[in-house]
């Protein structure tokens, strides 16, 4: 059954929000380190990122992991190995990597970047996603940021997985494609769904539309995302890429849910 489209409830003034770009933009523009604050902490840090202790927190995404999922094994028992969730329900797409698994720092990070007021983050997301996908962008046509419904887009002022995407490309010398996918339905909030109603919320909500087929026939694309939860919304992109003709598709986010460690809220 689908769900209305529900705007979130806590958001900060749109005012703020503005204002809050706008100052890490100009810090962009002048170039000057002015005082930023942890996004993690909140505390005074001199350049835009996070400080010392918060980042010694952040846990990188190392081999080994399952080759295709990218999620991490616990321990090294050969290369090349998949996981058993990998071997019975395999993904649409080939293969997917993160960069740091999704704890309380990296979900502070998400959100700062998110929800607009640290744009100023999203280079060095960027930087450390280009690291993680380093194998996947070597093989890659171009990049292709998981799109928001245009009232959400509307909203939030700009797309976060775009954003990412555009600073990947910039570090890979890839393109991004933006007209490559476009998201058709609104779908609700995928926060508090099981695996199988995260599927049907979002099955149908995106299309390639007639624009965007040049940069999807026979390419090989990346998919980029801030976050990867169950993995229901990047399957159906996923799908409907390859099924408008794109050779292959990968998936590249900032943070992946792994068994045992934080969800989204
Ligand atoms: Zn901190």
């Amino acid at each position: 059954m689908q769900q209305e489209f529900k705007p979130r409830e806590v958001q900060p003034p749109r005012f703020f929000r503005l204002k809050s770009a706008l100052r890490g933009s100009l810090n962009l523009v002048a170039g000057v380190a002015l005082p930023q604050l942890c996004p993690s902490c909140r505390e005074l840090v001199e350049d835009a990122g996070l400080c010392a202790a918060c980042w010694s927190k952040l846990s990188f995404i190392r081999r080994p992991y399952c080759e295709r999922l990218g999620t991490p094994f616990p321990f090294d028992s050969g290369a090349g190995l998949l996981s058993m969730e990998a071997i019975a329900d395999p993904p649409a797409y080939g293969r997917a990597r993160a960069a740091v698994r999704y704890d309380d720092v990296a979900a502070k990070l998400v959100h700062a970047l998110k929800y607009g007021d640290r744009l100023d983050l999203a280079p060095m997301m960027g930087r450390w996603m280009a690291v993680a996908g380093g194998e996947l962008l070597a093989d890659a046509d171009a990049l292709v940021p998981v799109p928001l419904h245009w009232r959400r887009q509307w909203a939030r002022r700009f797309n976060q997985s775009a954003l990412l995407a555009e600073n990947i490309a910039a570090q890979s010398s890839r393109k991004v494609a933006h007209y490559a996918l476009k998201r058709v339905k609104a779908t609700a909030q995928q926060v508090g769904l099981d695996k199988t109603a995260r599927g049907h919320n979002v099955q149908g909500a995106f299309r390639v539309p007639e624009r965007g087929r040049a940069e999807v026939i026979g390419r090989k694309l990346i998919l980029i995302d801030d976050v990867l939860t169950s993995g229901a919304t990047i399957d159906v992109c996923a799908r409907t890429l390859l099924r408008a003709g794109a050779s292959s598709v990968d998936v590249l986010v900032f943070a992946r849910v792994v068994a045992g460690g934080r969800n989204p809220i």
